[in-house]
């Protein structure tokens, strides 16, 4: 029986990372993984082929919509090959987890396919078509990730009552996409399929957009939206959910308890995810799974059995690639006897519309709700230089600071690139960085950067320049 001091049950961005780094660190590893690519939902059917569908869509509506302000004629209709869309999100994907491949066999990690269950605390066995396999390992790594949740009530087909899964491999553009729930995922691939022409009406049980963000960023991502031809039902609480041949019903009741229905010949359900842990056998470890399915750990992501840890979507926490990272480096230098930390305050959140949402820190609800008294700078990416020049006006950047000391406290932005300079943010808040600390710094002109220049000074002396 091969033995390990490592073994990574799991290989998305949780898992794969964990077992670099114990390998780096001299740890002899293994990586479990029941598909047989690695990367796991991020890269599967998560992050990267929405992102790869996302620059697709969007370069489709820079054509139709923008290329003739900048002086660009086509010489005729510019036509979608959808298949080839979906073919080139394929083969992004795959060189992605090729990728993977290479780091395993590069850091000498032992790369195992099949469903890995406990027999006990020391030993995983690995079923696949080729038998059982049995490992003995010191330390595991539960990174087994989490999948799609839906409603008690619906029953998900995977043809027209589909999940993010199915919605990244369609045939077809829709012709009416409704999208339950305006979180996430439902803003992201709603945008992508209403770019490409399907109507599109989102219905959201809370009374706004991505409510876990700042409240100005739903309403300034909702106006944009909204523009771009999508409809929203917020404070809408579906109720049924049916398909009859190709049409799909969704029927919901409002903020007036008026039932409503809506109409569309696919239905992408997007109301979050769920911890995965099924196959698992984590009670032959007698590992402690919550009421929520998530495996229960501490603040060193070590479960009730002190061999085990557990990381990434599996435990509490968001549900964000980089914040499975993060703590897979963690344990693996625990392992090593490190002293390695998270700031899960400091863990940047994006939605890969276009305009782009980021955000970090606490939202400016939050700070009523602490009791924090703070201030608020705040920028319109319109009067950036920058902005005109491409034409990417919308949005803002907000920078909210400590009144009384100046510290950054939360920054949210909504604009081109603002997946990018939330860098700037996380940099600024881990060093704990004043507003004014970030107005005294350089940022090249002409650049959507600015933006956050400009924010720091409204937040520290309310003197911006250019508004
Ligand atoms: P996962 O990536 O889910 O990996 C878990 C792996 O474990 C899977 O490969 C699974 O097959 C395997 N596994 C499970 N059980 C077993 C078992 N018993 N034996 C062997 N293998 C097992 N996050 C972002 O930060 N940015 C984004 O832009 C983003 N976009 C997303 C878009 C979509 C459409 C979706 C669905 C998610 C997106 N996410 C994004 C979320 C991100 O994908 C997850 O947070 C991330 O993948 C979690 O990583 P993980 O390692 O914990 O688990
Ligand atoms: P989410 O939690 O972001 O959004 C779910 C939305 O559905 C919420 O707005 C919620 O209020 C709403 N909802 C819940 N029940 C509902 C109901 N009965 N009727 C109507 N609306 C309802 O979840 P998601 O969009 O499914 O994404 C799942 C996870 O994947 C998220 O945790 C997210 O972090 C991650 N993800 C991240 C990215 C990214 O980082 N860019 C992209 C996609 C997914």
């Amino acid at each position: 029986m091969s033995k390990y001091d490592v073994a990574v049950i799991g290989s998305g961005p949780g898992g794969y990372v964990a077992a670099i780094r114990c390998a780096q660190l001299g740890m002899k590893t293994a990586i479990i993984e029941k598909y047989n690519t690695l990367g796991g939902t991020c890269l599967n059917v998560g992050c990267i082929p929405s992102k790869a569908l996302l620059d697709s869509s969007h370069h489709y509506e820079e054509t139709v919509k923008h290329f003739e302000d900048h002086g660009i004629e086509l010489p005729g209709d510019v036509k979608i090959n959808f298949k080839k869309m979906i073919d080139r999100k394929a083969s992004v994907v795959e060189q992605t987890t090729k990728g993977i491949d290479f780091l395993m066999n590069k850091n000498k990690i032992d790369v195992f396919t099949g469903v890995g269950s406990f027999k006990d605390e020391t030993h995983i066995v690995i079923s696949s078509d080729d038998g059982d396999k049995t490992i003995e390992a010191k330390n595991t790594i539960i990174a087994t990730g989490s999948k799609p949740a839906t409603l008690p009530f619906i029953e998900l087909d995977k043809e027209r009552i589909i999940t993010s899964t199915e919605a990244l491999v369609l045939k077809e553009i829709p012709k009416h996409m409704v999208v339950i729930g305006g979180g996430v995922i439902g803003l992201e691939l709603g945008q992508v399929y209403r770019r490409l022409g399907a109507e599109v009406s989102v219905v959201e049980y809370m009374d706004r957009i991505i409510p876990t963000m700042d409240k100005a960023q739903s309403k300034e991502l909702t106006k944009v939206m909204k523009k771009q031809g999508v409809k929203f039902y917020v404070s809408h609480k579906v109720s049924a959910v049916e398909r009859k041949k190709d049409e799909v019903t969704i029927t919901a009741t409002d903020k007036k308890d008026k039932e409503v229905t809506f109409t569309g010949d696919y239905c992408l359900v997007s109301v979050g995810r769920r911890p995965y842990t099924d196959g698992l056998k984590a009670e032959n470890a007698g590992v402690k799974v919550n009421e929520k399915g998530q495996i229960e750990v501490n603040e060193h992501l070590q479960t009730n059995v002190k061999n085990i840890y557990a990381i990434g979507d599996v435990v509490k926490g968001a549900m964000l690639a980089h914040k499975a990272s993060e703590e897979g480096t963690l344990v693996a230098e625990q392992l090593a006897d490190q002293k390695p930390h998270i700031n899960y305050n400091l863990i940047p959140s994006v939605v890969y519309t276009w305009p782009e949402v980021a955000s970090v820190g606490k939202t400016e609800e939050q700070l009523k709700e602490d009791k924090v008294e703070y201030k608020s700078g705040q920028f319109p990416m319109r009067a950036l230089g920058r902005s005109r020049a491409s034409g990417d006006t919308d949005g803002f950047i907000k920078i909210l600071a400590d009144k009384e000391t100046d510290e950054v406290l939360g920054v949210h932005m909504v604009g081109a690139r603002a997946a990018d300079l939330i860098a700037e943010a996380v940099t600024a808040m881990e060093y704990r960085a004043s507003a004014e600390d970030i107005a005294r710094m350089s940022h090249a002109h002409p650049t959507y950067a600015e933006a956050v220049k400009e924010a720091a000074l409204a937040a520290t002396e309310n003197r911006p320049i250019h508004t």
